[in-house]
């Protein structure tokens, strides 16, 4: 007997839901670890992927017993010792939203593939734009001009939005290079910090090396204002012209903050396109608590905001916000005639303003999270983040043999125990071995430190104390 599709869906999904619940209710409860690093082919062998994929039929009641092994490789990342990578611990409603996405398969980049998709993404898109200070989108057909109103677009992931946002400056400083290709003597301003991301799509656009002018920092580096004259002089000597400056809101080894207001007048002064690079600090804009720390950004030509970072939606979303909707909606000058024409339509494409051709409905995905928590929530979700990295620097400070080179803005915490750089990546396997605590580890001003990044509502201070103990125990029995 075939299966019916749908009925076996169902089956398979309500199994799954059963799961899954289990598995977050185990993971919160900080049961069983956080990650269990193992061999990839025998966790191939292990879940027989490959007789599956010759065989086929993993579905309806078999489906339970497979996820359950999937998800004892999983990292866990609802458990209290999650504390590694920027990756967003979701809200459990997202999983709701992948569901649905994914069954409806609504690639909305056109209007008429996913009308309710795109009416998410423009009002996300339009939410974000309001809270960074830039003029909203008008309603599509309302006859307002909205070349000169704020604009944007959601992309899968920061790397892909610095890209473009680097492409829309390019089509604003040099409109010809579309046509004509090369560098055009261009080169951007920025940080020795700057996210790796920055330089490939340096690379990408062919401005290479070169075309990366290095900025000055100061002691902690973050981006030292008086030191920009200095660098512009030394991109124009070396007969290029400025691109954009690229600032960090959050730098991602520390999560340092870049002095925006000052960048800004240095940009004004020169008639520089500012380009901030907030995927995981603009989420601050949500509290009053933190909100201060992009104070500056509305004067930004651009902005990237991610919302698998702090915003508790998986992985991936990201937004690409502009001052001027000119500016992106000439990035991409090409035409594709059989997607691009002159249609009658209710909504708007977004098609034009990114690379990707097929686009998930990550407005959807972004929605649903935030109409869940509400933003004062998710607002009270960051601040605590934040607050919990600070609390954790003060716990490290009473510590004797603990060393954290800066006082933390964001929730990204440096730290080290003793002086030894090797000594740092032995406790941090150590601890991954043990399964309870998941930290990564950074090089920071030429040394080695473990490093926090607080994503989780789930870890809270005593979770912290019983880390720093983890480490004194296996810095004492190391050797
Ligand atoms: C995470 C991050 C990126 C890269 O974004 P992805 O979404 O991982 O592609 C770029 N810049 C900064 C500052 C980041 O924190």
């Amino acid at each position: 007997m075939t299966p019916d599709p749908v009925s076996d869906f169902a089956l398979a999904a309500k199994a799954a839901v059963a799961e899954l619940d289990a598995y977050l209710r185990s993971a919160i409860a900080g049961e069983g670890p956080v990650v269990r690093l193992r061999p990839l082919r025998e966790i191939a062998e292990g879940l027989d992927l490959e007789r599956w994929i010759r065989r086929g039929g993993l579905g309806g009641a078999v489906y339970r017993d497979f996820l359950a092994s999937y998800l004892e490789t999983t990292t866990r990342l609802p458990h209290p010792g999650y504390m590694a990578h920027q990756v967003a611990v979701p809200l459990p409603q997202a999983g709701l939203a992948g569901l649905v996405d994914a069954v409806t398969n609504n690639p909305m980049a056109i209007y008429e593939m996913g009308q309710g998709a795109s009416a998410m993404e423009f009002t996300v898109l339009n939410w974000m734009l309001q809270k960074l200070g830039f003029a909203t989108m008008p309603w599509p057909g309302e006859g307002v001009p909205a070349a000169e109103r704020g604009g944007g677009v959601l992309t899968h992931g920061g790397s892909l939005a610095n890209l473009t946002a680097l492409l829309a400056a390019r089509a604003r400083v040099a409109p010809e290079l579309w046509r004509s290709g090369g560098h055009g003597g261009l080169a951007i301003l920025v940080s020795p910090n700057a996210h790796y991301a920055i330089g490939r799509a340096a690379g990408i656009m062919g401005l290479g090396l070169d075309g990366m002018e290095t900025v000055a920092v100061d002691a902690r580096g973050v981006i030292d204002p008086a030191g920009l004259e200095a660098a512009l002089e030394r991109l124009r000597g070396r007969g290029r012209r400025p691109l954009c400056l690229v600032a960090n809101a959050c730098s991602t080894a520390v999560g340092l903050y870049d002095p925006l207001p000052e960048l800004a007048d240095f940009c004004e002064r020169h008639g520089i396109w500012l380009h901030v690079d907030a995927a995981h600090g603009a989420s601050a804009l949500l509290s009053r608590d933190t909100r201060h720390l992009l104070d500056g950004v509305e004067r930004a030509d651009s902005v990237v905001w991610d919302t698998h970072k702090m915003l508790q939606t998986p992985a991936l979303c990201a937004a690409l916000l502009v001052r001027r909707a000119a500016d992106l909606d000439r990035t991409f000058q090409q035409e594709a005639s059989y997607l691009i024409h002159d249609k009658h339509q209710p909504g708007i494409d977004f098609l034009h303003r990114t690379l990707e051709c097929t686009k998930a409905g990550l407005g959807l995905k972004v929605f649903t999270v935030l109409a869940a928590a509400g933003e004062a929530a998710m607002g009270e979700h960051v601040a605590a983040c934040y607050r919990l990295a600070h609390r954790a620097w003060e716990l490290v400070g009473e510590r004797a043999g603990f060393e954290a080179p800066v006082q933390p803005q964001a929730n990204i915490l440096c730290f080290r125990h003793g002086e030894d750089d090797a000594l740092q990546l032995r406790i941090r396997d150590r601890l991954l071995a043990e399964g309870r605590f998941h930290l990564s580890s950074t090089v920071y001003r030429g040394a080695r430190y473990l490093r926090c990044v607080f994503m989780s509502p789930n870890t809270d201070e005593s979770i912290v104390e019983a880390m720093l103990d983890a480490i004194e125990a296996a810095a004492a029995s190391d050797g």
